[in-house]
């Protein structure tokens, strides 16, 4: 390890170098199993277990393009429900242009909002059946809220009262009438997720990492038909690129450790990263946990500026100098950070790195201006740009 402050280039992963196809399928199907399992809302049927408006007004609920629940659907049929979910992906880039980072708080946006929808109709008495209104999702109730506040902004939609259940419990808490519970720690989210990891590992390899039983059998992996965003010979042309010119390259991602390392490895990319300069999922929640008794509600994923900034400093700085400001910015120039998301943009700025969009992930080339009025330093088409971008600004 150097005791100096190095050139690095951070990556984010999902839209920049790997894609992130498999989780907004494993997004949507969450959501879809959410929704019409009967281990869950069960919206398909009416139940005898549901009350009696509850009943009423789910009877009714089918959609063409959303198969009935079941734990194996075809490629075809897992097309069809995101695209019914999601709206041809416009809900995936309404959250992302927001700030989402996280394809769990994606579904769990996109469920809590049909959820609030399906409550408020319940407490409206209204007598006819109820059935989730994709598009409405895409109208203007989140104004400028980015990221956290999204959920304050759905919770001023619906009923009172379901605040401390569902996130953004300030004076909620029994316990404590001064929490902030962010809305990933709450019950409802921590179901949510392993839903989706069962998605995406599928039941073999979900039981052997987590030690549990799936809640409903049968599903296959996503995972195993994950692909690079680019040729994968492209990419590392790219990166030895990179490297040969002196930058040290790391990686800030929301993707655990185990869905970074094992594809990374099989398409032989993993070695031209730095890996103290590497900073996953586990390394944010471990550092939450480590300062739970400082900061109980402190959340350090992007768009927090402590991916990036970890990932640039590595074991120079001590954790607690990078959660809050000031930030200690990386010198000017030596720190640039990649990647496609609004998210990015804003944790790289917060952290004093310079920003480069690529257009090959959730943003894209139609909506470029997003980075722009941000104030990019640059938007690239993709990360293979990246090289010709050095040569002019470095004159390398
Ligand atoms: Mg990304």
């Amino acid at each position: 390890m150097n005791s100096f402050p190095e050139r690095k280039i951070i990556f984010d992963m999902d839209g920049v170098i790997t894609s992130e196809e498999r989780y907004w399928d494993a997004a949507a199907l969450t959501v879809w199993e959410l929704l019409c399992s009967e281990r869950y809302l069960g919206l398909e049927r009416s139940s005898p277990t549901l009350s009696s408006a509850f009943s009423a007004a789910a009877a009714s609920f089918s959609s063409p393009e959303l198969p009935g629940f079941k734990t194996n659907p075809t490629i075809q049929e897992i097309a069809s429900i995101r695209r019914t979910i999601f709206c041809a992906d416009k809900v995936i880039r309404f959250f992302k242009a927001r700030a989402v980072n996280s394809n769990w708080d994606l579904a769990y946006l996109t469920f809590c909002f049909h959820l609030f929808s399906l409550v408020q109709h319940l407490a409206d008495r209204n007598e006819d059946s109820w059935k989730p209104s994709f598009d409405a999702l895409l109208l203007d109730w989140a104004g400028d809220a980015r990221g956290e506040e999204l959920m304050k902004r759905l919770l001023a939609l619906f009923p009172a009262g379901l605040e401390y259940r569902l996130g953004h419990g300030y004076d909620q808490s029994p316990d404590d009438t001064n929490t902030y519970l962010p809305f990933s720690a709450t019950p409802l989210w921590k179901d949510m997720q392993e839903i989706f990891q069962e998605w995406y590992y599928g039941e073999k390899m979900f039981r052997e990492l987590f030690r549990k039983e799936p809640g409903n059998h049968g599903k296959a992996p996503l995972y195993e038909k994950e692909t690079p965003l680019i040729e994968v010979e492209k990419i590392k042309t790219v990166l030895s690129q990179l490297s040969s010119r002196g930058w040290k390259l790391g990686i800030a991602t929301g993707r655990p450790t185990n869905e970074l390392f094992y594809p990374l490895q099989s398409m032989g990319l993993w070695e031209y990263f730095q890996p103290d300069s590497v900073v996953t999922f586990d390394k944010v929640v471990q550092t939450e946990n480590s300062l739970k008794g400082v900061l109980p509600s402190l959340t350090l994923g992007k768009p927090h500026p402590y991916p990036f900034l970890k990932a640039y400093w590595g074991e120079l700085k001590r954790d607690e100098d990078l959660i809050a400001p000031p930030y200690p910015a990386p010198p000017p120039g030596m720190c640039w950070a990649v990647g496609d998301t609004m998210a990015d943009l804003l944790a790289a700025r917060q952290a004093g790195a310079a920003f480069i969009g690529v257009l090959s992930g959730a943003i894209s080339p139609d909506n470029s201006d997003l980075f722009e009025k941000e104030g990019a330093d640059a938007v690239l088409p993709d990360l293979t740009f990246l090289p010709d971008f050095f040569s002019k600004i470095n004159k390398e």
